[in-house]
């Protein structure tokens, strides 16, 4: 049964120099679970953008840029704490807003923004350097690495709180100020993030506009903007560092992937079988991490097929409120649509196993589903579905295992399963993604960098390398006088 969201009244604003202001023209908003208006969100011009630019300058000259790490580590734990406060109320939003069942955003995605937002104020503190020497005579050299200036920033769908605090995290904690932008669909728990953050931060170091990719590009545009951050589709990591190269930005891209998942038959196949479902199907498939394109040796292939879809079959969905719900709703229409496109377009020569269609429900709902039998030229495989969906093909040597993980367009994660050590350590050096997993899929862990090869972007989220990507590396040399 679909949740009850007769009534429920959830409006964005835009917050501009620590005010909540509202804007000429707004859009409604739609629950993914249930199809109904749950509110409405501002479409902002550039106007709107331009006064959030120019409030965020003038909070970064007035003295965000030369705060020392200390004080900006304790308005950001400050930040941390107010999100621990309203853990509840910031992950029923999401899950309203972005269609997620609420223990999933309460556990997984609010709940371990906390944490990581607590990583980056303390990592500020401890930034690393060169050694200060005499690299010329009589001379004495430094390097500074200091604040770019003004940050536009551009979330997802998919995690949009979560995405929020891995791009606010580093800028930030670095000196920055921000005018974030969250995406079109799934504004809410940005807007009330905002809110939280004008009580501890000072006005206008942290400012979000709503809107959609016109809005986006205005902020991507604006002169006064020094470095562009982006999690979204490679046709808008494209368009955006287009616009961006018109002055020479700084641009950092995350733009999803299609992860190759290899699974040779010395695997615990009862653990790789969890663990790829588990991370297939969770935020139902919409996570450019996800395990998606499963390459099997021949003689584990039947076990895998029927307990990934044995899992499949098990999925509860239905009530977003309920902790047992497993599987929520496709964040729109637009979004189900183009999965059903897969669908319609599929070869014959492919076999779905389960699912591939609409449950019962209101809302924009897909089922889990796996597909046996596809081809490495399928676009279901060569494309990210950004569903519910796993597909199975059959590899006969390691080098074919290899190549056909390789070929593809995105370089963002992948794993290896299987109990030899020596094949696991040549996939890790051999597989071209941002992340390697062995006997595992999809862990993060703020510690460590978050990005891709090739299409799937570059600059790094998390860890102390993105926290590098928003400053400026100065060489400093000193005449000593003598
Ligand atoms: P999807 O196609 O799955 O909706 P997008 O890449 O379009 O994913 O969206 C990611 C984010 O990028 C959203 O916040 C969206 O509004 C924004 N966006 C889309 N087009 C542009 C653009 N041309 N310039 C800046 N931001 C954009």
């Amino acid at each position: 049964m679909n949740a009850n969201l007769t009534g429920t009244d959830l409006s964005a604003y835009n917050v501009i120099d620590g005010e909540t202001v509202d804007t000429e023209v707004r859009e409604p908003l739609f629950s993914p679970a249930t199809g109904q208006v749950i509110g409405s969100s501002p479409r902002s011009s550039s106007d709107d953008v331009d006064r959030a630019v120019r409030s965020a300058r003038r909070a970064f000259e007035a003295g965000w840029r030369t705060t020392t790490p200390g004080e900006r580590a304790e308005r950001l734990l400050a930040l941390a704490d107010l999100i621990e406060d309203n853990v509840e109320e910031l992950s029923r939003l999401e899950a309203i807003d972005a269609g997620k069942p609420l223990h999933h955003a309460r556990t997984y995605e609010v709940g371990q923004a906390v944490d990581e937002l607590r990583f980056f104020a303390g990592a500020a503190r401890t930034m690393e350097g060169r050694a200060v020497g005499e690299y010329a005579a009589n001379h004495t050299s430094m390097v500074r690495r200091d604040p770019i200036g003004v940050a536009a920033q551009i979330t997802p769908w998919n995690y949009p709180f979560l995405m929020a605090i891995w791009k606010i995290g580093p800028a930030l904690a670095t000196g920055n100020t921000v005018v974030l932008k969250p995406a079109e669909t799934t504004p809410i728990s940005t807007f009330r993030l905002a809110e939280l953050a004008a009580t501890v931060l000072p006005k206008g170091v942290f400012n979000v506009v709503c809107g959609a990719g016109d809005t986006g590009e205005a902020l991507v545009g604006h002169d006064d903007v020094g470095i562009v951050s982006v999690t979204g589709s490679p046709l808008t990591g494209k368009r955006v560092a287009a616009v961006a190269s018109e002055q020479l930005k700084r641009v950092h891209l995350e733009l999803g992937g299609n992860a190759p998942v290899i699974v040779f038959d010395d695997a615990d196949l009862d653990q790789a079988i969890e663990q790829i479902a588990g991370n297939s199907f969770y935020n139902a498939g919409q996570d450019c991490t996800a395990a998606t394109r499963i390459l099997v040796s021949p003689k584990v292939h039947d076990a895998l097929v029927n307990g990934l879809s044995a899992k499949a079959r098990a999925l509860s969905m239905g009530d977003i409120f309920d902790d047992s719900t497993d599987l929520g709703p496709v964040n729109s229409e637009r979004q189900r649509d183009r999965i059903e496109g897969f669908f319609e377009r599929l070869p014959a020569h492919a076999e779905i196993v389960v699912g591939g269609g609409r449950p019962a429900l209101d809302g924009s709902w897909f089922e889990a589903t796996v597909v046996d039998n596809v081809a490495q030229d399928d676009e279901i495989v060569r494309h990210e579905v950004f569903g519910p969906v796993v597909t199975v093909q059959v590899f006969t040597t390691e080098a074919e295992a290899l190549a056909k993980a390789n070929d593809s367009t995105y370089g963002l994660t992948a794993s290896v399963w299987t109990s030899n050590v020596e094949r696991a350590m040549r996939f890790a050096r051999d597989l071209r993604y941002g992340c390697v997993w062995v006997n595992a899929h999809s862990l993060h862990t703020v510690e460590m960098p978050h990005g891709g090869f090739r299409q799937s972007g570059y600059g790094r989220d998390l860890s102390v390398y993105s926290l590098e990507d928003y400053t400026e590396l100065k060489h400093v040399m000193i005449h000593l006088g003598e």
